[in-house]
């Protein structure tokens, strides 16, 4: 009889998918429930033994469990706020759309360099609105004041709005709201993998969906809470081959050791892992990164352990549209980061088109 203990294959453990987002605590503005899409929230809250609180605005959620600044805002991210959209004047959104379509704002992501963490100040909880047709309506005036030019929306300005279409259904209802409209296209960035449902819904081609990607360091580093590179692209595979339009943004753009073979490798593994109809038609966005006073202080608190670099002596200095100075880098380390990444996109796919660096 033998005395060695054979040896067991190698198992290759599967890394589970990244589960849909699941609040710990919802609050409910009132008037919210006289809007189907608000019942139906509060039925799969119910559903989902998820405890819940009305209350009267979304100003009025303060108090919100957690010792440190830092778990306050863990706790707050898994909040979510049902309300109505009130403000109908949408804002602009250059350089990707014209203008931002509100149909949520918060995000479950915790991207340290995530510009929400600013814009959001005090409020970080994740509101979702129930009148989309109102915020429909808006666009439609929109779309007829700027006739005959297209008008395009960008509805992932102040959220990840993938990342909570399983509670809302709200691209959905814009995706067919625009497929309707000749003049009118809807975009939006993901940074999450859930697009079953969306795939089979008759977009006529007038939403683009992009993904969020970036070099693995960064992915690793800086984005927790957020799909892994391969959900996001096994799901634009899946974008493509719906026949949507598709692009990804590089965002941020980091400056770090090994940046070149970091972003060379993206660029190959992307060419690597999509479909061949996915090279049609396809856009880049790049955006270096950048950062203002305010938020350095802000992401220094909630991510102390952070490894992102935000040293303001190696940065320039340049003048933002919302009245404050931001850090970006030096013009010639842009431009290294602008041609190198340009010139890897454009050996993968000829066909591909860049929309902007910023
Ligand atoms: S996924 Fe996007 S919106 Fe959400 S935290 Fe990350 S960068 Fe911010």
């Amino acid at each position: 009889m033998s005395t060695v203990t054979p040896k067991r294959p190698a198992v290759r453990r599967q890394k589970r998918p990244t589960a849909p987002f699941m609040p710990e605590l919802v609050f409910f503005e009132p008037n919210a429930l006289n809007y189907p899409k608000g019942e139906r929230i509060m039925e799969w809250v119910k559903s989902n033994n998820i405890p819940y609180r009305m209350t009267t605005s979304h100003n009025r959620i303060t108090n919100l469990p957690g010792e440190t600044e830092s778990e306050q805002y863990k706790i707050a991210k898994r909040t979510l706020v049902v309300g109505l959209r009130k403000t109908l004047t949408f804002d602009q959104s250059k350089p990707s759309a014209d203008y931002a379509i509100p149909i949520a704002t918060g995000c479950m992501g915790h991207c340290h360099y995530c510009y929400l963490q600013t814009t959001l100040g005090a409020k970080p909880y994740i509101r979702v609105y129930v009148n989309t047709d109102d915020v429909m309506d808006a666009a439609k005036k929109y779309i007829e004041e700027r006739s005959p030019e297209i008008t395009t929306f960008e509805a992932a300005c102040t959220s990840d709005p993938l990342g909570l279409e399983h509670i809302t259904g709200s691209l959905e209802e814009l995706i067919n709201f625009m497929a309707k409209e000749p003049l009118g296209r809807l975009r939006f960035v993901t940074k999450y993998q859930h697009v079953d449902p969306l795939l089979k819904l008759q977009h006529n081609g007038h939403t683009r969906i992009r993904f969020s990607v970036n070099a693995d360091y960064v992915i690793k580093n800086f984005e927790p809470a957020t799909a892994r590179f391969e959900e996001r692209i096994e799901a634009a595979g899946k974008v493509a081959r719906a026949g949507y339009p598709l692009g990804f943004i590089i965002a941020p753009i980091i400056w770090h050791d090994g940046w070149q073979e970091g972003y060379a490798e993206l660029l190959s593994k992307l060419a690597e892992a999509l479909p061949p109809e996915a090279g049609k038609g396809l856009t880049f966005e790049m955006i270096q990164h950048r950062f203002t006073k305010t938020a350095k202080t802000v992401i220094e608190k909630r991510y102390p352990k952070s490894k992102l670099e935000m040293d303001i002596e190696k940065r320039k200095k340049k003048w933002g549209r919302w009245g404050q100075n931001k850090y970006v880098y030096p013009d010639e380390q842009q431009t290294a980061l602008r041609e190198f990444i340009t010139e890897r996109i454009f050996e993968h796919f000829p066909e591909g088109k860049i929309d902007y660096f910023t």
